[in-house]
C-alpha cells in the first residue's frame, strides 16, 4: 500500500519502518528538516532497540523515504497522523500540531484516502476533524479512523510487531475491510468500535497503568512506616492473576511523554462533561509528590543537602530510551541545586540532553564510577542495566560516604553492613 505518515517522532518513525518492512511504500513527512536529512541517510533520530537495522534495510530497499514536502501525500491510500499532542498550560491536550497536519492534508491531497489518527487526542476530536474536512473539501472521499497507539518506548519495535491488540474506531464497512488488509500481516487481534470508544480506550488504558503505579507507591510509603518490604508485598500480590505483576514496581512515579499528560488530559475531558474522576485525580497528586520522595527521605532523616555532593545515576524517564520528557531526574536536579547541593550525573544515553537544560551547573560523567567519586549521597533514578550491575565495592570505594537512595529499588544492597541503603517502601 502507498502510505504517508505525518510526524516522524517515536510513534511515526517506528510505525513507518515497521510498515515499510512489511512491504508497504512509506513516506514519512516532518517539519524538521534536520531530522529528515538524518533519516534519509538511515541515521536514527531516537534510540530504540532494533530501529537502526530496520531503518537501514528499508532506506536501502527504497521502501521508506523522509521529506518535508507535503505534496508527496498525493496517491497515498492511507495517511497516518503521528504528531505530538503535548500538555497545554491548563492540562488539556494541545492539538495545534494535529490541526496543522490536517490543514496540510486538505491543501495537498488530490485523491480519496483514509486518515488514521494515531496521535492521542481527546474524545470527539476525530469527529471535529471530519467536520472540518467536509467543510473545506468535497471533491474527494476522506475517511477518518481513530487508531490509538499502545507501543512503549524502549520496546517500541517489538510492541508494534507483537501488539496486544489493534484498536480501530471506524463504522464504515468498506474502510474496515481496507484496514483489515493493512493490518492482517501483523497477525494481532483487531477490535473495531466507534471512534469515541477507540479514543477513550487509549486514555483509559494509560490512566489505568498510571493508577497502578500511584497505588503501589502509596502502599510503599505505608510499608516504610509499618516496617514491611514493598518488594515482598508486591511479590505476594502478583501471584494472583487478577492483579499481575506489571506496573507494580514502587519507585519515584511515572514520567515520560504520555502518562503525565494523558492523565491530566482525561481529567479535563471529564471536567467538561461534569464528571469527577476521583481515582485519576489522586493518581496525579500522588505522582507529583512521589517524584521528590528521595529528597523528602533525606529531610526526614535529618541529613544535610547543602554543600553535599549528590551523584545521580540514571537520567532518562525509564531505561532503554533516550527520552527525558517529564523524567524525575529533571525535577530532582532542580530541587537539589535549589537546596545548595553539588550534583554529578551519569546516564548511558542522555547526558547531552540533560546538559542542554542544566549547562555547567552540574557535572556530567560517562561512567558511574566517575560520577560517584567523592559523593556524599547517591540517587538512583533510572534502572538501566549498567546501573543495576554496579557492585557494592564500587559504591564503597568511589563515594566519600556510601549512602545510597535507590529510587527504583533496583540495587541488591539491602542488608549490606558497609553501605547505608534506602529504597522506596522498604
Ligand atoms: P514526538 O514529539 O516524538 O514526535 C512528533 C513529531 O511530529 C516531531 O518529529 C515533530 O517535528 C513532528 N511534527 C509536529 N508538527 C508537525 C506537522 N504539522 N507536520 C509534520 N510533522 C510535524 O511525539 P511521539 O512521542 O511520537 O508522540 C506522538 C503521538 O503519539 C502523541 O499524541 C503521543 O501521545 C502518542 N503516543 C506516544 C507514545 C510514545 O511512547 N511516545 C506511545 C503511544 C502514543
Amino acid at each position: 500500500m502507498n502510505i504517508s505518515i505525518i510526524g516522524t517522532g517515536y510513534v511515526g518513525l517506528v510505525t513507518g519502518v515497521c510498515l515499510a518492512d512489511l512491504g508497504n511504500e512509506v513516506t514519512c513527512i516532518d517539519i524538521d528538516d534536520k531530522k529528515v536529512n538524518l533519516l534519509n541517510n538511515a541515521i536514527p533520530t531516537i534510540y530504540e532497540e532494533g530501529l537502526e537495522e530496520l531503518l537501514k534495510k528499508n532506506v536501502t530497499n527504497n521502501n521508506i523515504k523522509f521529506t518535508t514536502d507535503f505534496s508527496t501525500i498525493n496517491n497515498s491510500e492511507i495517511i497516518y497522523i503521528t504528531v505530538g499532542t503535548p500538555e497545554n498550560e491548563n492540562g488539556e491536550a494541545n492539538l495545534k500540531y494535529v490541526y496543522n497536519a490536517i490543514d496540510k492534508i486538505i491543501e495537498n491531497l488530490k485523491n480519496d484516502a483514509i486518515i488514521i489518527m494515531k496521535s492521542t487526542v481527546p474524545i470527539g476530536t476525530n469527529d471535529l476533524i471530519e467536520k472540518r474536512i467536509k467543510k473545506l473539501e468535497n471533491k474527494y472521499k476522506i475517511d477518518i479512523v481513530s487508531n490509538p497507539e499502545f507501543l512503549a518506548q524502549g520496546t517500541a519495535i517489538n510492541d508494534t510487531f507483537n501488539a496486544s491488540r489493534i484498536v480501530l474506531g471506524v463504522n464504515n464497512k468498506d474502510v474496515q475491510n481496507q484496514l483489515k488488509k493493512l493490518y492482517e500481516p501483523f497477525k494481532q487481534p483487531i477490535l473495531f468500535m466507534d471512534r469515541a470508544s477507540a479514543e477513550l480506550v487509549k486514555y483509559a488504558s494509560n490512566t489505568f497503568l498510571a493508577l497502578k503505579i500511584s497505588f503501589i507507591n502509596e502502599i510503599a510509603n505505608l510499608s516504610e512506616r509499618i516496617g514491611a518490604d514493598i518488594k515482598d508485598v508486591t511479590k505476594g500480590m502478583s501471584y494472583d492473576e487478577r492483579i499481575g505483576k506489571k506496573f507494580l514496581n514502587a519507585g519515584l512515579g511515572y514520567g515520560g511523554s504520555c502518562f503525565p499528560k494523558d492523565t491530566k488530559a482525561l481529567l479535563k475531558i471529564a471536567e467538561k462533561s461534569d464528571v469527577d474522576l476521583l481515582t485519576i485525580k489522586s493518581t496525579v497528586d500522588i505522582n507529583e509528590k512521589q517524584k521528590y520522595r528521595l529528597i523528602n527521605k533525606i529531610n526526614e532523616k535529618g541529613f544535610k543537602l547543602e554543600n553535599k555532593k549528590v551523584a545521580i545515576l540514571g537520567l532518562s524517564f525509564k531505561p532503554n530510551t533516550d527520552d527525558i520528557r517529564e523524567a524525575p531526574s529533571i525535577k530532582n536536579i532542580e530541587k537539589l541545586l535549589e537546596l545548595g547541593s553539588n550534583v554529578s550525573v551519569y546516564d548511558p544515553l542522555v547526558n547531552g540532553k540533560i546538559k542542554e537544560i542544566f549547562n555547567d551547573s552540574i557535572e556530567y560523567f560517562n561512567t558511574p564510577e566517575k560520577a560517584l567519586e567523592g559523593a556524599d549521597y547517591c540517587f538512583v533514578l533510572t534502572e538501566w542495566e549498567q546501573i543495576r550491575n554496579i557492585s557494592s565495592e564500587t559504591f564503597i570505594s568511589s563515594m566519600s560516604t556510601p549512602i545510597i537512595f535507590d529510587g527504583r529499588n533496583c540495587l541488591n544492597l539491602k542488608g549490606n553492613s558497609n553501605i547505608e541503603y534506602y529504597g522506596i517502601g522498604r
